[in-house]
């Protein structure tokens, strides 16, 4: 989904075009629902494994009447199962046809079925509910939500009477019986009545249209595939249909419709025009089925709707989109947006957040998507241009750990699991590589299709792919607060060549001390050169012996890492003083041994440890308490081979019981040596 929240930075760039700005700063009348409801889960003893839905839309107002038929797998004996509903009157319920019992919560958006026997393990039971909405007694905004119908001229870019649903993420309820949660997906048929001269599509397949006595169409869809509650959608209108086609790159005779619906002036007008705004459709579904693996559904396709208080959904099989992101004078602005939610048909739909604690694996996924198909479709500037667009340290939601936001006290949708989150893939990615990047996106699809993830389940594909533990990374940056905030200071040691950059970490205490691979550009007078450091301390300072002083450096030229530079003295804040000096080995390069020297100005804990050239600790040399003085440490290399090698000193205040692993007052010094065999 996008949010209009998220759309500011588009906003003010189409202002000037003078068409757009309304659309994103709704009227007076139109109210942005309220996302306070809580999702009252239950505890389940059951599966459901299809909904059908027959629904019945007025269209000349807001009625909305269904039957709907809930196909359920008994998991646990049970003698009752608790379903969700909010706003629906029902005016019967039966349970394999036979009438039911059921108490309605409806403070707690759910209600109790009574069966009228007990029902063991692995039996099924067909509940069938025939409901209306009546939202009066809720004091919803405009009795709108879940379902939202308005009159066509109510607003004079309102063509034609619309109704359409809109349930991310605790909304199906509203217009729909339900168990409305992630966790579990079903198959379903959602066949829709309408006014002739409507068009009502949904998710999955049209399977047929039929013409009823009394002057309505009825609309038969049936999406075959797993789809979650919130993923369900029908959008009616007097609509017209512009199809284009998507070749399957796994099997280009075989080609699948992208049904699209607009109002007629909409389809290729001078203000409106949808067969532009979808132009790369196919081009992006060709992208994204090479990274991701084949277009995982039948058909695609986008609703048009408007008034809407969002920017795009992603509706299995059939997006809904705001009006605006198919204006001729924003083309193509929105081709990212489009994209995004193209993404989520993979990131969301094909695999579904289980949880929505874990929204950043449909958001930051679908908001990476974006970047992906900028830099295949356009090159690296133009990736790096939205990346950098992305950046958005004054983001007040960004302070917040990505995992869990409604726990942290934020909104389910903010900039926070969507830019954020998807720095954090981008940052993966430039980590392991893009070989094992993409192997990871394969292997998370295909572990999860048609079903449902956790963050923990990425992380294990993560690790499993990589062969390595990648927890770290994830704890710091999806279950940590905040981003990496750097203060960094150079000198130069004539005499030593020692060429020293300070680095502080100066983000708040209660965020991350982060552990990261950061990029070193050295600029010569005649050359330049990148060597990667892995920062992992508060403060810490890396030294290398260069013949003449570097002309100047640039921390992360490519924009590998989220960190924000800070200019600030890199000691004062840190309040640090560094208790050591490391010398260069000697000799070096060195054949098998050489020595590592230091001056140890306090008692202090002291760690010595080798690296080599990946940042992989090979061998610690020291481990202990030392008191001050002058130490002469031997490292024996025979048994490693050739190459470039790291030494790095730690120490820790004296007073230290237990060895602090990322402490603000530890310090550390890093040196490079040359093993020649
Ligand atoms: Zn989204």
């Amino acid at each position: 989904m996008i949010n209009k929240n998220l759309l500011s930075i588009v906003i003010i760039i189409v202002l000037s075009t003078n068409v757009m700005s309304q659309d994103f700063f709704e009227k007076g009348q139109y109210i942005q629902p309220n996302f306070l409801d809580k999702n009252y889960l239950v505890d389940k003893n059951f599966d459901v494994l299809h909904y059908k839905l027959d629904a019945f839309l007025a269209m000349e107002d807001s009625s909305f009447s269904g039957d709907m038929n809930i196909k359920v797998l008994i998991t646990q004996q049970s003698d009752s199962i608790t379903l969700n509903a909010l706003g629906l009157v029902f005016t019967s319920l039966k349970v394999n046809d036979i009438d039911a019992n059921y108490n309605m919560y409806s403070s707690q958006e759910k209600f109790t079925v009574f069966l009228p026997r007990t029902y063991n393990a692995s039996e099924t039971l067909d509940v069938k509910i025939s409901y209306y909405r009546d939202l009066t007694t809720l004091n919803l905004p405009y009795n709108k939500k879940g379902y939202y119908w308005f009159r066509k001229n109510l607003d004079s870019k309102i063509e034609e009477n619309i109704g359409y649903t809109m349930s991310e993420p605790y909304d199906a309820r509203l217009w729909m019986p339900c168990f409305d949660d992630p966790s579990d997906k079903a198959t379903c048929e959602i066949n829709v009545t309408v006014p002739d001269g409507y068009q009502a599509g949904s998710n999955g397949l049209l399977i047929d249209v039929i013409q009823n006595p009394n002057n309505t169409l009825t609309y038969k869809w049936r999406e075959d595939l797993p789809i979650a509650t919130y993923l369900m959608v029908i959008s009616a209108s007097r609509y017209s249909i512009y199809k284009q086609y998507y070749k399957r790159v796994s099997n280009p005779s075989d080609s699948i419709e992208i049904v699209n619906y607009m109002w007629q002036v909409d389809s290729a007008g001078s203000t409106w025009n949808a067969v532009q705004a979808f132009t790369r459709v196919p081009y992006m579904m060709e992208i994204f089925s090479t990274i991701f693996g084949e277009y995982p559904f039948v058909k695609y396709g986008h609703a048009v709707a408007y008034p809407f208080y969002y920017g795009g959904m992603e509706h299995q099989t059939l997006t809904t989109i705001h009006r605006g992101w198919i204006s001729v004078n924003a083309y193509p602005f929105y081709d990212d947006y489009i994209a995004h939610e193209l993404a989520h048909q993979w990131w969301g739909n094909l695999v579904t957040c289980r949880t929505f604690k874990d929204i950043w694996l449909n958001e930051g996924f679908a908001t990476y998507s974006e970047i992906l198909w900028r830099e295949m479709a356009f090159g690296i500037q133009s990736r790096d241009e939205l990346l950098n667009r992305y950046t958005r340290f004054s983001d007040q939601s960004w302070q917040y750990a990505i995992y869990d936001p409604e726990s942290q006290g934020l909104y389910l949708f903010t900039s926070n699991v969507y830019q954020k989150a998807g720095w954090v893939l981008h940052m993966l990615r430039n980590l392991v590589g893009d070989s094992l990047f993409f192997d990871i996106l394969m292997n998370y699809r295909n572990l999860h299709a048609y079903g449902t993830a956790t963050t923990e389940d990425f992380i294990n594909v993560v690790n499993s792919t990589t062969q390595k533990d990648y927890n770290w990374f994830f704890n710091q940056w999806i279950y940590g607060r905040g981003w990496l905030k750097l203060a960094y200071e150079t000198s130069y040691d004539e005499n030593l060549k020692d060429f020293i950059i300070s680095i502080a970490q100066v983000q708040d205490n209660s965020w991350p001390t982060y552990k990261m691979p950061i990029d070193i550009k050295f600029y010569f007078t005649n050359k330049d050169t990148i060597i990667t450091i892995w920062d992992s301390l508060r403060v810490q300072n890396f030294v290398f012996n260069f013949q003449n002083r570097p002309d100047s450096i640039k921390i992360d030229p490519d924009k590998k890492v989220l960190k924000q530079i800070i200019s600030q003295p890199v000691l004062v804040e840190n309040n640090h003083i560094q208790n050591f000096y490391l010398y260069q080995n000697y000799p070096n390069p060195f054949n098998s041994t050489t020595e590592i020297r230091f001056d140890l100005l306090s008692n202090s804990y002291v760690k010595l440890i080798v690296y080599n050239l990946l940042g992989s600790e090979v061998q610690t040399l020291l481990d202990e308490y030392k008191p001050a003085g002058f130490y002469s440490i031997k490292f024996n290399a025979e048994k490693f081979s050739t190459g470039v090698y790291y030494y790095r000193l730690l120490t820790f205040p004296k007073d230290t019981k237990k060895l602090p692993i990322q402490s603000k007052d530890n310090s550390a010094q890093i040196r490079k040596m040359i093993l020649i065999k």
